[in-house]
């Protein structure tokens, strides 16, 4: 199937037809979408009002239900993933398999389904645990409301809702295959990781193309076609005790701390200023004693000034927009961890995390499609977000699996994971008819 759509993608003419009216067919879907704007604020209000912070295992599972309930009554099979495994409460599942329009569907049909295959991933947690001041949801105007999750991401799953019931309105939902994946540790992911993201990367693979419905840079002209992955890394280094007044000299060398001020100097001087890449050390502790507690990310030191450092810890990140560079990244840092100074050792460790989501080629075709439609339905052209503003998110793991992938197509607004956290409504109905025109015109385009 992946190569087809493919062709599908690479075929549309990348100029043409960019000022083409919207059929009386779409016409009547943005109509459609237009006249359910209260009823999906409202439907808003009613999942933000459910506590769902990450360790809320209760709360995520009770959205999840509510989501759950609105996918079965739109013909989807639903099915959650048990988060167990993974210490976190688990992911809900939905698909529904296009049987194809009209009556010829026996050739095509079945498994696979008629049309492509489109996965839109989501998330049901939010930052806002059960003890956060941050509760409700509140409409401060027409076209505002803030509450948790309200845009990070609620909004984002509620625009997937009504982009399925626009379609199913259309009657176009046979003409495509949908899974969606609501992620239940996206804030705060469970361990190990590849256990909790093996469901989503597993639906990618089964899938044609990957759209995602985070609030992406916050700018309506902009969708997310990269994403820097990120790498954990932990720098440990050893000295020699003594007195400090033999510091530098032959048989007891340098200690610790001078050792870790060096790597760091290291990766300054031979990595920084290239272009999307960063590492930042985040904590650093040393001296005679450390304690350092990775899950907590805190640490102690107990030291003197006048004993040379026995040890010291730096841990930080590493984004990268690409596995090569990401890989070539963490060679150059190995090469400068072993360059020990006298009397001292070190050691690095690297955590892969979230993996990059590269810009291909795939991306960038249906990032035009997606502008066209916007376009063609007057809410304007929409160009690449920057990566280096896109923070690493689940779109990532489906990114290598697909076609093509796109993430940032939520509703937007401003003030994530924090108590201001505020949703631009106006950007809902936006978003759901990019979107929704997107797919019925690549439903209509794979069926011709
Ligand atoms: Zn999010």
């Amino acid at each position: 199937m992946k190569h087809f759509l493919l062709i599908l993608l690479m075929s549309v003419p990348a100029t043409a037809d960019a000022r083409q009216e919207l059929t009386p067919r779409e016409r009547d879907m943005v109509s459609f979408i237009d006249s359910r704007f209260e009823d999906a604020v409202a439907y808003l209000e009613r999942v933000v009002n459910i506590n769902s912070g990450s360790m809320n295992f209760e709360g995520v599972r009770a959205v999840g239900a509510v989501f759950d309930a609105t996918f079965t009554e739109l013909g989807f099979d639903t099915w959650w993933v048990d988060g167990a495994p993974f210490g976190r409460a688990g992911h809900l599942f939905a698909r529904r398999v296009g049987a194809g329009s009209g009556a010829d569907s026996g050739a095509g049909a079945g498994q696979s389904g008629a049309g492509p295959h489109i996965l839109m991933v989501g998330h049901l947690d939010t930052v806002f645990e059960d003890d956060s001041p941050f509760q409700r949801f509140e409409r401060v105007d027409e076209n505002t409301a803030v509450g948790p999750g309200v845009i990070d991401m609620k909004g984002g799953d509620v625009v997937i809702v009504e982009v399925i019931r626009a379609l199913a309105q259309a009657g176009a939902l046979d003409d495509v295959t949908i899974t969606v994946a609501l992620i239940g540790d996206e804030e705060s992911s469970g361990d190990p990781l590849e256990l909790g993201r093996a469901a989503l990367v597993e639906a990618a693979r089964e899938a044609d193309i990957a759209l995602a419905f985070e609030p992406g840079d916050g700018k309506s002209e902009t969708a997310v076609t990269a994403r820097r992955g990120f790498t954990g890394w932990e720098v440990t280094t050893h000295g020699l005790r003594a007195h400090s007044s033999r510091v530098f000299s032959e048989d007891v060398g340098y200690g610790a701390i001078y050792e870790a001020a060096r790597i760091l100097v290291g990766f300054y001087e031979t990595m920084a200023g290239e272009e999307l890449l960063t590492f930042n050390p985040g904590l650093i502790v040393g001296g005679t004693d450390i304690t350092f507690d990775d899950q907590e990310e805190e640490g102690t030191a107990f030291g003197k000034t006048n004993v040379i450092a026995g040890k010291s810890l730096i841990s930080g990140d590493l984004r990268a927009l690409s596995l090569e560079q990401r890989d070539a990244a963490k060679e150059r840092m190995r090469r400068v961890v072993v360059e020990h100074l006298p009397g001292t050792d070190a050691e690095i460790t690297f955590r892969d995390s979230y993996p990059p989501m590269g810009p291909t080629e795939g991306n960038r075709e249906l990032l035009e499609r997606l502008s066209r439609v916007s376009e063609t339905a007057g809410y304007g052209a929409v160009a690449a977000a920057n990566p280096a503003e896109a923070g690493a998110a689940d779109i990532s793991f489906t990114g290598a699996h697909v076609t093509a992938a796109l993430d940032g197509l939520g509703i937007l607004g401003s003030g994530t994971h924090t108590t201001h956290e505020t949703a631009d409504l106006r950007t809902m109905p936006m978003q759901i008819t990019r979107t929704a025109l997107l797919l019925l015109r690549m439903a209509e385009d794979w069926n011709r």
